[in-house]
């Protein structure tokens, strides 16, 4: 059933314009209701999403174990800061413990919180000058004002400065360039595993173990950004369990609590106690809701067997996007992990998402030329090839626009 807005999206959009600060690029639709991978609009639009959420709604949307472990928390307990227990944090921190390398959580309530929860803990667990953290080239850690600085992208560093301090870029993949910064000053290597943001970027064979080795070398702690690889997206629990290669800490957001606001940050056992009481905090990290959350999308991804769903509808992905490289010229390359899909293409993405969307379906464009799939786990066979049919009409008619003009 679909349910009748009650404000039109122009409606919504004058509201938008008079009292919402107009910081992002926003498409001129209203969404109103989702289910699985289906959105609808305030006008009764359906959308098939292939980017439900930026990768924030895993299991689709308003998946029903976490609408009902939601429902039936909210009624209990809403929030109680962390000078109290709960059993949900404590469930949730072991059951995500279990499935990656057996540390201890700090949770928190986005990505950025996590980096940068990640970012004071190599400061304070690394000798007292060390201070310095590599990262890379195209990579994506946040917008707070340390994970911005960790972001090697100077488009996001516009008007900003100066950065905090302390970090140094490598280009993503070299692996000698990243060794020529290390000096007695550098506290981490801090990495994506797979660059999400950056147009889904594959690192090169060997390359994040080489860095697995500089860390343990020099001396320095091992971070993995999984805020977009994590929690099954890759068709591994997290993204580091399929490059044989495991790091020291790990960030998660996005995913982690199936559309909830939720953030966390893992570390050995060994490396946490260096975040000492009074060092960091979240007034909402680990809230019961987002706890609940979290460990019914976990459930859910087991009990449905999703990680093996993502590994064969990325298959599906590769195998259909492929073709289209094959057949039309407009297509550069398909980067497929999981259902971490790019398409890059050899002219800007823009015109094909904006046809997408008129055609019913929703994906994103990234770095200009990247079309980025996110899709949930859930998503069906049919949903795929319905998705990859539309895409590839657009992509076609976008080639013979570009030969005409
Ligand atoms: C989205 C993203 C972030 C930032 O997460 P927020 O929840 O928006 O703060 C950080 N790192 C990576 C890899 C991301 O994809």
């Amino acid at each position: 059933m679909v349910q009748v807005p009650t404000a039109s999206s122009q409606e919504t959009i004058a509201l938008f314009e008079k009292y919402v600060i107009p910081n992002y690029g926003r498409f001129p639709i209203a969404l109103v209701r989702g289910e699985g991978s289906f959105v609808w609009d305030a006008e009764g639009n359906r959308y098939l999403d292939l980017f439900p959420g930026w990768g924030c709604n895993l299991l689709g949307h308003c998946p029903p174990a976490v609408v009902e472990a939601v429902r039936e928390q909210l009624g209990r307990l809403i929030h109680v800061p962390n000078t109290w227990y709960t059993e949900a944090q404590g469930q949730w921190a072991q059951m995500l413990s279990e499935r990656s390398f057996g540390g201890q959580a700090f949770f928190c309530n986005s990505g950025t919180e996590a980096v940068e929860a990640a970012i004071k803990l190599a400061r304070l667990h690394t000798p007292k000058q060390r201070y310095k953290i590599i990262t890379f080239e195209g990579g994506f850690h946040g917008r707070t004002l340390g994970s911005t600085s960790a972001t090697a992208q100077p488009k996001y560093h516009e008007g900003l400065g100066p950065l905090v301090a302390g970090f140094v870029y490598a280009p993503y993949g070299d692996l000698d360039a990243a060794a020529a910064l290390i000096d007695d000053e550098t506290a981490a290597i801090l990495i994506e595993p797979v660059q999400g943001e950056g147009g889904i970027r594959i690192p090169p064979e060997g390359f994040l173990q080489g860095l697995r080795k500089l860390a343990d070398d020099r001396g320095l702690l091992l971070i993995f950004d999984e805020v977009q690889t994590g929690c099954g997206r890759t068709g591994n629990w997290f993204a580091y369990q399929g490059f044989d290669v495991v790091p020291d800490v790990m960030t998660l957001a996005k995913a982690l609590c199936g559309g909830i606001a939720g953030g966390a940050m893992l570390t050995t056992k060994e490396i946490a106690p260096s975040l000492r009481p009074g060092m960091h905090a979240a007034t909402f990290g680990g809230n019961p809701i987002a706890a609940r959350a979290g460990i019914a999308t976990l459930e859910t991804v087991e009990r449905g067997n999703l990680l093996g769903a993502a590994v064969k509808l990325g298959d599906l992905f590769r195998e259909r996007l492929g073709a289209l490289q094959e057949e039309c010229e407009l297509v550069r390359d398909v980067r497929v992990r999981g259902l971490m899909i790019g398409l890059e293409l050899v002219v800007e993405g823009a015109a094909v998402v904006k046809a997408c969307m008129e055609r019913g379906l929703l994906v994103n464009c990234t770095q200009g030329t990247v079309i980025r799939l996110l899709p949930a786990l859930t998503l069906t066979e049919e949903q795929a090839h319905e998705g990859c049919d539309i895409l590839a009409d657009v992509i076609r008619q976008q080639a013979v626009s570009e030969e005409q003009s």
